[in-house]
């Protein structure tokens, strides 16, 4: 997961710098557009749907399959996290496994 998390920012970190380059290279001399009229937009639109469906998942409840044990994500943990579906991967915080948990049916209310 860390090592996910790593090369994630690195990527993230070389978009950034290709979006500065492109400033450079091609906007100002063909095109009079600002690097950040495409990223600043495109990062808000990000922001929102990450901040919307970290909102959402966080409110259901997941149960661990091992323990039973029903819990919330929290918030970051719930944004950041893989799917297939409507499970997810967490760290269950009673025994600590990890793996995929599914939706509690209690909060599809
Ligand atoms: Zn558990």
């Amino acid at each position: 997961m860390k090592l996910k998390r790593i090369l994630l920012l690195t990527l993230l970190l070389i978009l950034t710098l290709s979006l500065t380059s492109c400033r450079v290279n091609w906007f100002n001399e063909s095109y009079d557009v600002p690097w950040y009229v495409v990223a600043v937009p495109t990062a808000i639109f990000c922001a929102i749907m990450f901040t919307v469906a970290g909102l959402i998942i966080s409110k259901q409840s997941y149960v661990c399959p091992k323990c039973g044990e029903e819990f919330h994500p929290n918030f970051w943990l719930a944004m950041c996290s893989m799917h297939i579906g409507s499970d997810r991967y967490f760290k269950c915080p009673k025994c600590g496994r990890k793996g995929f948990c599914k939706v509690s049916r209690n909060s599809k209310e």
